[in-house]
């Protein structure tokens, strides 16, 4: 006779807002030793994702985790994932296609909607220098589970930032140079769904999730363009999240996005959002170099929205002009 295999073991990455939400009721028969509470007030590191491979190391590894929470949890998920099955530093692996085995099987649950990170080839995460991705088919979910109802809880500002992202993600994909029809066919209804969200009074939940999950769709088949590029370089040395440090870039980019920002504009009014002014007012000399520099590593990004000589238009001068507007 055969002996029965071994039970698979699960770990669970959840977002510590849904400490005080109904999902920790549905917690109850989980062995809390299999529940990893993570908070999302940063952006996720390179650092944190080591040293939750080195804990989970010292036990079983897991067979399959399931991340439940918004783009910084379902980034650790992803990126924890593949580390559990790659050697070295998470840093080491920032950049495209550097994984070289599959992760851990993985679930995403997202709890917020916008990043689209739950439909994407990338887990990004902060480095000592650098934002970046572990850009690789290895950090797509093997499975999703959506469900609007977890959307219930999110503060509305938040829920604004975040879905501000869908949005961006699909005026940076039809903009871009590298759309294609798959790209373009998920970018179009993205925009949609997301654009009625934001312009209607009734929100319709499920067509925010699905707007967010066809906007990171669109971006595995294209690109994003100048407004990720300098958002990062927000995060980077500011600590802004993306959602927040996207909305204050996008807010100044009329020259290239037109009619794009004048309907987000029309959005923040509608929904009463007032963004932050004077959020690089007391930079040093050397986080804007650091920012100039994050923005010019986001080569695919400019290539795809300015093209091969992205470098004559956005010039170092006139990237420091744009972050100082911000
Ligand atoms: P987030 O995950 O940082 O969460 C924002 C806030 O909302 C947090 O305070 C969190 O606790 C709270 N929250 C989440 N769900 C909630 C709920 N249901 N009820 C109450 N509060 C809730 O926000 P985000 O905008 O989803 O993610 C940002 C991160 O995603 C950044 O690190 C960014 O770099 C990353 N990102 C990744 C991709 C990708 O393709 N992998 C794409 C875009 C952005
Ligand atoms: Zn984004």
């Amino acid at each position: 006779m055969t002996k029965p295999s071994p039970e698979p073991k699960g770990l669970y990455i959840i977002d510590d807002a849904h400490r005080k939400t109904r999902l920790s009721r549905c917690l109850g028969p989980v062995n809390p030793d299999f529940i990893l509470w993570v908070n999302a007030d940063h952006e996720p590191t390179t650092e944190q994702v080591d040293r939750v491979v080195a804990e989970l190391q010292t036990r079983d590894i897991p067979d399959i985790i399931v991340g439940i929470g918004g783009g910084t949890v379902l980034d650790i998920t992803k990126a924890v994932s593949v580390m559990l099955k790659n050697p070295g530093s998470s840093a080491e692996y920032q950049g495209w296609d550097l994984v070289k085995y599959p992760g851990v099987c993985k679930i995403g649950v997202p709890t917020i909607s916008g990043t689209g990170a739950e439909a994407s080839r990338t887990a990004v995460l902060l480095g000592p220098e650098k934002k970046f991705g572990i850009n690789s088919d290895h950090s797509m979910f093997d499975a999703i589970l959506l469900d609007p109802d977890l959307l219930k809880t999110v503060p509305k500002e938040q829920c604004f930032y975040t879905g501000m992202d869908c949005y961006i993600h699909c005026v940076e994909a039809l903009a871009g140079r590298f759309i294609n029809t798959l790209g373009r066919g998920y970018a179009d209804k993205a925009l949609e769904y997301c654009t009625n969200y934001f312009l209607s009074d009734k929100k319709n939940d499920e067509e925010l999730m699905v707007a967010s999950f066809y906007g990171g769709c669109s971006i595995v088949n294209s690109e994003v363009g100048v407004c990720h590029a300098l958002s990062y370089g927000l995060t980077l040395t500011r600590g802004l999240h993306h959602g927040e440090a996207n909305c204050i870039a996008f807010n100044q980019l009329e020259e290239f996005y037109p009619d794009e920002v004048a309907v987000f504009k029309k959005m923040l009014k509608l929904n009463n959002i007032t963004l932050r002014t004077n959020v690089l007012a007391e930079v040093t000399s050397d986080d804007m170099l650091k920012m100039v520099r994050m923005t010019q590593r986001m080569e695919k990004p400019l290539t795809n929205a300015l093209g091969e000589n992205w470098r004559s238009i956005l010039t170092e001068d006139k990237i420091a002009a744009l972050y100082n507007k911000m």
